[in-house]
């Protein structure tokens, strides 16, 4: 019953404690959160890469600094925002993650939903939106209404890296959406 889980340490214990699937047994860290308590904008990222694994601290490397980069663009305060991903453990070689191991990070994922309690969540690729929508599909920038919650689907900061042409599309889905933003 994740809803004895009152608060978001106790959740992270219990995410540290988790041996659900083998990729506890391969991380150097779990990786778990970053960013506000009480965020009025939640992201959710993919899985941790290589620099999360070492450091356990989500979006730190090339990716980090490119959702960084947008947190400014959208201009969000510290106190406005956090970023978790659908799994806490590092994929062996970055791959992407699989059912079993969304599945078995689900608990976590909705938990720290609840408890963050954000008005916006940003669903940072296609992985996100398959561990949170559990199937259903949204167009790239499109915002929908999910279980109270506004929902933004945005490309992966990743996806960026290779392709800055994208960079100005995800500057539009965030300037179409400013008033999700505001207040
Ligand atoms: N990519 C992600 O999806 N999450 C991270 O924490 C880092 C890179």
């Amino acid at each position: 019953m994740t809803s004895e889980w009152k608060t978001l340490e106790d959740v992270e214990k219990h995410i540290f404690e988790c041996t659900a699937c083998p990729l506890s047994d391969t991380v150097i860290n779990k990786v778990v959160r970053k960013g506000s308590d009480r965020p009025k904008v939640l992201f959710i990222g993919e899985a941790p890469g290589k620099n999360e694994d070492e450091t356990g601290v989500p979006f730190c490397g090339r990716a980090g600094k490119i959702l960084d980069d947008l947190i400014d663009y959208a201009g969000l305060e510290d106190s406005d925002w956090a970023v978790i991903n659908t799994i806490k453990c590092r994929p062996p070689k970055n791959r992407n993650p699989n059912k079993k191991e969304l599945e078995a990070c689900k608990p976590f994922l909705n938990r720290q939903i609840e408890l963050l309690d954000p008005r916006l969540i940003i669903l940072l690729g296609n992985t996100a939106e398959k561990a949170f929508l559990n199937g259903h599909k949204m167009e790239w920038g499109s915002v929908e209404e999910f279980e109270g919650r506004n929902v933004l689907k945005i490309f992966h900061p990743a996806a960026l890296i290779y392709t800055r042409s994208r960079t100005d599309d995800q500057h539009q889905f965030i300037d179409e959406n400013r008033h999700l933003f505001l207040n």
